[in-house]
C-alpha cells in the first residue's frame, strides 16, 4: 500500500500563503523522490479565519488538525485584526488555541548557523564556529499557566504606604510535566551529539529544585549514555553569546525558554531562517519562528527558508524520514553556499543577480534536492 502522510496546512495571513506555496512545491518533490504521498488539506487559522467564519480557530480546522499526521502552519496575524477590545477575536487566539487543543507541551527550536550566513550574525565569526543547538522549551506549564491575579486595597502596597494594588504570577510544575519534557530532550540528544544542558534557577526557585531532581532521576534511570549538565538560567543567557557552540540540547521551563530561544535566534542573523516544532501526545505542529511580516506581504520577497526548515523538522519528528530531512538540509546549505539570498539575508557581498524572491528561492532548493547525488 502506498505510504500516505496527511498534512493539515494552515497558510494563515500576510506572507503566510506565499511561503506555504513553497512548502507545497517542496513536499511534491520530496514525495516523488521518496515514494511517499503527502496528502495536504488546507484549513483556516488566524485573521483569514476570523474574516471567513468569525472565529480565529474554527471547529473544522481543529478537526482537520486532529485528524492529520502533522500540522504545518505558515504565519498568522496583522494590523488589520489588531484590537484592544477584549470582546473581539484576535488571530493569536487561534495559535494559542490550537497549541492548547493539541496538547503541545514541547517546543523545539533548532538554532543552526549556516556557514554562508556567518557574517549576517551580530556576533563575531570566531564566536559562532560550530553553533548547532536545539532548545527544548516546556510550553504548557510554568509561570505562563500558573495562577495569577491582582488584589486591590492591599495594606502598604502603594508607594506612599497607603493601601494599593498587588499582582502575582505563580510558577507551578508537576513531576510528570518535568519528566515528559526532559524525556523529549534526552531522546533528541541521543539523535544529536548526546549532551543536554538542563537550565533552571535552582539556587532561588523551589520549582527549579524539583525540576533538577526529576531531570537527574530520569537521567540516572534511563539516559546514562547522555551527558547531563545543570546550568543556571542567568549563566546560560551569558554563555549563549560568549561560547554558543558548547550547547547541543538545552531543556528548560516555559518562560526561561521563551527568553533564551529569542536570544539564541539572533545568533543566526535572521528570523527568516528559524523553524520550530511543537510536540505533544497527538498531532505535532511545525511553523517558522517569524510572524506574518505584513510590511512585505504580497510582494513576493519573503524568505521561505524558515518554512522549508519547518518541513525538515516535520520529516524528522513526525514521519521518521531522517534521510530525506538530511537531504533537504543539505539542499538549503548548498543553495546558500552558492550565494543565493532573499533580501532579508543579503549583504554587501551578495551579487545583485543572486538576490531572489520567494518563489525563485523555493525553486532553487527544489532543484538542488533533485540534483543527482
Ligand atoms: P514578524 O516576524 O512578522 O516581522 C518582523 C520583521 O521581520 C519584519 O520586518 C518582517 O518583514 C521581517 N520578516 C519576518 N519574517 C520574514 C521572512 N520570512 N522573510 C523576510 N523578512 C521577514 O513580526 P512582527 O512584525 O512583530 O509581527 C507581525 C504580525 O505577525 C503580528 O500580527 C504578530 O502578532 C504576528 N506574529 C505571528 C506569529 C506566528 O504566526 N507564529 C509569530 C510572531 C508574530
Amino acid at each position: 500500500m502506498a505510504d500516505v502522510k496527511r498534512i493539515c496546512l494552515l497558510p494563515g495571513d500576510g506572507i503566510g500563503p506565499e511561503i506555504a506555496a513553497e512548502a507545497v512545491k517542496l513536499l511534491e518533490a520530496i514525495g516523488e523522490l521518496e515514494g511517499v504521498t503527502f496528502e495536504l488539506t488546507e484549513a483556516l487559522l488566524g485573521g483569514v479565519a476570523i474574516d471567513e467564519t468569525g472565529s480565529p480557530l474554527p471547529d473544522e480546522t481543529l478537526a482537520e488538525a486532529r485528524d492529520a499526521d502533522a500540522v504545518l502552519l505558515a504565519a498568522i496575524g496583522g494590523p488589520r485584526w489588531d484590537t484592544t477590545d477584549p470582546a473581539r477575536p484576535r488571530p493569536e487566539q487561534g495559535l494559542l488555541g490550537i497549541r492548547k487543543a493539541l496538547g503541545l507541551y514541547a517546543n523545539l527550536r533548532p538554532v543552526k548557523l549556516f556557514d554562508a550566513l556567518t557574517d549576517a550574525s551580530s556576533l563575531k565569526r570566531e564566536a559562532l564556529e560550530g553553533v548547532d543547538m536545539l532548545i527544548v522549551r516546556e510550553l504548557t506549564g510554568g509561570l505562563y499557566f500558573g495562577e495569577s491575579a491582582r488584589e486591590a486595597d492591599v495594606d502598604g502596597a502603594s508607594a506612599d504606604g497607603s493601601p494599593g494594588m498587588l499582582a502575582y504570577d505563580t510558577m507551578v510544575y508537576t513531576e510528570a510535566e518535568i519528566e515528559r519534557i526532559a524525556r523529549v530532550a534526552f531522546e533528541a540528544a541521543r539523535k544529536r551529539r548526546g549532551k543536554v544542558h538542563s537550565v533552571d534557577k535552582a539556587n532561588v526557585l523551589e520549582s527549579s529544585r524539583l525540576w533538577r531532581e526529576v531531570v537527574h532521576r530520569l537521567h540516572a534511570a534511563e539516559y546514562g549514555d547522555v551527558e547531563l549538565l545543570d546550568q543556571l538560567v542567568d549563566n546560560t543567557a551569558m554563555q549563549l553569546v560568549r561560547m554558543p557552540a558548547q550547547f547541543d540540547v538545552i531543556v528548560t521551563e516555559n518562560m526561561f525558554g521563551d527568553i533564551l530561544s529569542d536570544e539564541a535566534s539572533m545568533l543566526t542573523g535572521s528570523l527568516g531562517m528559524l523553524a520550530s516544532a511543537s510536540l505533544g501526545d497527538g498531532t505535532a505542529l511545525y511553523e517558522p519562528s517569524h510572524g506574518s511580516a505584513p510590511d512585505i506581504a504580497g510582494q513576493g520577497i519573503a524568505n521561505p527558508l524558515a518554512m522549508l526548515l519547518s518541513v525538515e523538522l516535520m520529516l524528522r519528528y513526525s514521519f521518521g524520514m531522517d534521510a530525506a530531512a538530511d537531504r533537504l538540509a543539505a539542499a538549503i546549505e548548498v543553495t546558500l553556499a552558492e550565494g543565493w539570498r532573499t533580501r532579508d539575508i543579503a549583504d554587501a557581498w551578495t551579487l545583485p543577480q543572486r538576490t531572489v524572491g520567494t518563489s525563485a528561492m523555493g525553486d532553487l532548493v527544489v532543484e538542488r534536492l533533485r540534483a543527482p547525488r
